[in-house]
């Protein structure tokens, strides 16, 4: 819940809570009831002004001088959890549950704040013993699995993790599957770089019994497969990638490539390229496939079908490629050519690499799981997006000897 809403919430907690205390004491005591609406007003009336921090300052104060009422305690201590006072929040709530008055709703919830203080804190085997107790309980269940799958998670324990996101998808949690995947995959890759094969054929293909559209599953499993030396297998198993998700066909370019030099059919690879060519405007692909046309048929080859592709799809990479060619068959007038690859160069550096659709987090390399936010599946290739540079058909014309 937003902080904001949290606030206003506040004072109606305490003010059920103060209302039942204060009416039994209503006789001895007329201070405190006067007090809890005058800091209420104050601090509704500081949120209205957009005064956040001194609002909270108001409504703090005021409920602070209540230490009886279990939901105020528990308010505040989620308040100062919030604002980052771990510690303040932990001992609110380690007070609570040491009360022997609470009813079984209030000590749950209690726990299950703890649990997010220690969480927060980074003091995850606490956290860990709390929220596996908790999601024993059917009233939290859900939300101490999740804290449980985020521990397990940041831990790197797989199997854990597996057997939580499990159970969330039985409670009814959506798009758990995906999920699961990518932790299959996290325990072949260790098995791979351990050289456990078997294991990690065992953990790949379980990838994707639960997450047919699991791309990273099918890269591994095609690595595999060249590891054992079989390489046709590996090619049509990375092919697969293209049907499953077109994105990640940039991603496996280099070993396919590797696998159809092993078996000395660059022809193959050729050809192959040129359908994906025509049927993904990726720009990836366009690299590919004009370097395998310069070492297998001229750089004369090459630039002809750059020059065709550069028309349909006048991208700034395209120009990239077409003066690297040009320059590579050492012109004499060859300043304009040079100036150019460096100014694009660097402006080409803005617009590689890879972006995170849920944080915007950006890197030089593929991730499955994004270092910023941590989502899974969340990373792809900005030049599989393939930006049309009008400015690049321009250049194109302007340029001498292109
Ligand atoms: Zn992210």
């Amino acid at each position: 819940m937003d902080p904001i809403w949290l606030l206003l919430l506040l004072p109606l907690a305490a003010g059920s809570g103060w209302m039942a205390a204060h009416l039994a004491r209503r006789k001895s005591s007329t201070t405190g009831k006067r007090q809890l609406p005058t800091a209420y007003y104050q601090g509704l009336n500081l949120l209205l002004n957009e005064q956040h921090d001194k609002a909270i300052e108001v409504l703090v104060k005021a409920l602070e001088e209540d230490t009886e009422t279990v939901e105020v305690q528990l308010a505040l201590g989620n308040l100062f959890r919030r604002r980052g006072e771990v510690a303040r929040a932990t001992r609110i709530h380690q007070n609570l549950i040491a009360r022997d008055n609470l009813d079984e709703s209030q000590r749950t919830q209690a726990l299950f704040e703890l649990g997010q203080d220690y969480f927060k804190a980074g003091l995850l085997d606490r956290a860990e013993d709390l929220f596996r107790e908790l999601a024993e309980m059917s009233e939290h269940s859900e939300q101490a699995n999740r804290h449980l799958l985020q521990i397990y998670d940041q831990e790197k324990e797989w199997e854990s993790a597996i057997l939580v996101a499990s159970r969330l998808g039985e409670l009814g949690v959506d798009s758990v599957a995906p999920v699961i995947a990518q932790y299959h995959c996290e325990i072949a890759e260790t098995a791979i770089r351990e050289g456990r094969y078997e294991h990690a054929v065992e953990h790949a293909g379980r990838a994707r019994v639960i997450d047919p559209g699991c791309v990273r599953a099918i890269i591994q499993s095609g690595r595999l497969s060249a590891l054992h030396g079989n390489h046709d297998e590996a090619i049509e198993k990375w092919k697969q990638v293209e049907t499953t998700n077109a994105d990640y066909l940039g991603e496996v370019l280099d070993l396919i490539a590797t696998s159809y030099r092993a078996t000395g059919n660059l022809g193959a690879y050729r050809n192959f390229l040129e359908g994906a060519v025509d049927r993904h405007n990726d720009v990836r692909l366009m690299f590919a496939l004009v370097d395998v046309l310069d070492e297998v048929e001229g750089s004369t080859r090459a630039e002809e079908f750059l020059v065709r592709w550069l028309r349909r799809h006048p991208t700034i990479f395209g120009l990239y490629r077409l003066i690297e060619l040009k320059l590579k068959q050492k012109p004499r007038d060859k300043a304009d050519l040079e100036l150019l690859e460096g100014m694009i160069g660097s402006l080409l550096k803005k617009d590689s690499g890879y972006v995170c659709r849920q944080c915007g987090f950006t890197g030089k390399s593929h991730h499955w799981q994004c270092p910023g936010c941590k989502s899974w599946n969340s990373i792809s290739s900005i030049q599989s997006r393939n930006q049309n540079f009008q400015y690049a058909a321009t250049m194109l014309k302007s340029v001498k000897g292109l």
